[in-house]
């Protein structure tokens, strides 16, 4: 962008929210006839004014040489660059309180493409457990194919049991790096990243210490920010709350610009980038983002207090549950914002009576995905967690029981009344 106007994050002393910044950071009109809105750019290439121009803007995004003095990275081809997603991409990274952001065709693009530029083979993953079930068959089922291994450790496990799968790492090989969903979906089990970022440093051999990865999706940027916690990579499925309205795929990564350069490199070669008409519906999204996950969090408190003290559930876990003495409830409090709006209840019994009730509610959807303005509820056990063995899910605490419950910004009494004729009849 041409002009500092579109990249001023203060008003003299004063610092400029993110939900402020999201109308207009990064966009100058004057480039584009003076829309108060970025057009969609759906162009696979740009024209250079000058064969120099080319050969300038191809030395800087392949690194080639040093930036210049005011010199701007100039548009090249959509796979390595486009004015829909460095605006974006500019405002993502305002959100998760980072240097830089990258987008990608979905959250799994995301975490697939980081772990491809971190790990190599002979490596060892350290990660979290549960995750989502895409990520957990890429950790467990993929990356062995090309000698990289993982070592799980449980959310719930405390301390301890991440100390204790480092030891075990370090047994089999380098550690490219420690991977946490936290909080963990579906089972909401709270990792504290000061402590994970600790042992990362640790391990620091030669100057490198493996690169620290967590997945924001379940809270989002609103009511958690990763990289102040020590992580040096946030990933977000942004087609949960980011984009909001469960009409598109796509992912993000946000860190220090040093640590994004290797997925930048693998994103153009592996062409895992999202497009021009995403980009610009994520924008649109943005504008929103802080309105739709407060009210959703407000929504999802009535109703897990709802489900609570219901006869026919066993037990709900929203992290605004935490009691007091659980070892969870400090970390929580300091690293999260708010508990958010997903979260699982246990009915009593197990599978026929989870799906009784899924099968009888009529204004929530039935759908696996979450953080839209709708609300959707789940089987992980059997849907998005399937892939998982069952004595393994089970040991992960993801039971035929069990329902996830992403609330959306509907009314919350009508969501409770129907949950209640659900669960009664
Ligand atoms: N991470 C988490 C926590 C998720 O829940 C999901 C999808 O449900 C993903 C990553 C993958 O995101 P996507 O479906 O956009 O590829």
């Amino acid at each position: 962008m041409s002009d500092e106007r579109w990249r001023k994050k203060f008003l003299g002393n004063r610092k400029l929210s993110p939900e402020t910044l999201m109308m207009g950071y990064g966009y100058d009109p004057f480039l584009s006839e003076r829309s108060l809105k970025p057009p969609v750019f759906p162009t696979s290439t740009f024209v250079f004014r000058t064969a120099q121009d080319g050969k300038d803007f191809f030395e800087l995004a392949y690194g080639l040489r040093q930036k210049r003095p005011n010199e701007e990275p100039g548009l090249i081809y959509s796979r390595i660059n486009n004015p829909d997603l460095q605006i974006l991409e500019d405002r993502l990274a305002i959100w998760d309180a980072a240097e830089a952001n990258l987008t990608f065709a979905s959250g799994m693009a995301a975490v697939s493409t980081c772990l491809w530029a971190y790990a190599r083979p002979g490596s060892v993953i350290v990660h979290s457990g549960p995750v989502y079930g895409g990520t957990d068959f890429l950790l467990k089922r993929i990356l062995p194919q090309f000698g990289v291994a993982p070592i799980e450790f449980p959310a719930e496990g405390g301390r301890a049991a991440i100390e204790q799968a480092i030891d075990r790492a370090r047994e089999l090989g380098p550690v490219a790096a420690l991977y946490v969903e936290t909080p963990a979906n579906p089972t909401n089990g709270v990792v504290d990243l000061r402590h994970a970022r600790l042992l990362a440093d640790s391990l620091a051999a030669d100057g490198r210490r493996p690169v620290v990865i967590v997945d924001n999706t379940m809270l989002g940027p609103l009511f958690q920010t990763p990289l102040a916690e020590g992580a040096d990579l946030v990933v977000t499925s942004l087609t949960k709350y980011i984009g909001g309205h469960s009409d598109l795929i796509a992912g993000g990564c946000s860190g220090a610009a040093a640590a994004l350069d290797p997925i930048r490199g693998m994103r153009t070669i592996l062409g895992t980038m999202c497009d021009p008409h995403t980009g610009w519906l994520l924008m649109r999204s943005l504008e929103t983002l802080k309105l739709r996950m407060t009210a959703a969090a407000e929504g999802a408190r009535k109703v897990a207090d709802f489900l609570k003290d219901h006869p026919a559930v066993a037990a709900v876990w929203y992290l605004g549950f935490l009691p007091k003495d659980h070892p969870d409830r400090p970390v929580f409090e300091r690293q999260c914002k708010g508990p958010g709006s997903t979260f699982s209840f246990e009915v009593k019994g197990g599978e026929p009576e989870a799906f009784a009730v899924l099968d009888r509610l009529e204004v929530i959807k039935l759908a696996v995905s979450l953080g839209g303005t709708e609300t959707l509820a789940s089987h992980p056990a059997s849907m998005t967690h399937s892939d998982i063995p069952p004595e393994e899910r089970m040991r992960l605490g993801i039971t035929p029981a069990l329902i996830r419950l992403s609330v959306g910004i509907e009314d919350p009494d009508d969501l409770i009344a129907d949950l209640d004729q659900a669960l009664r009849r």
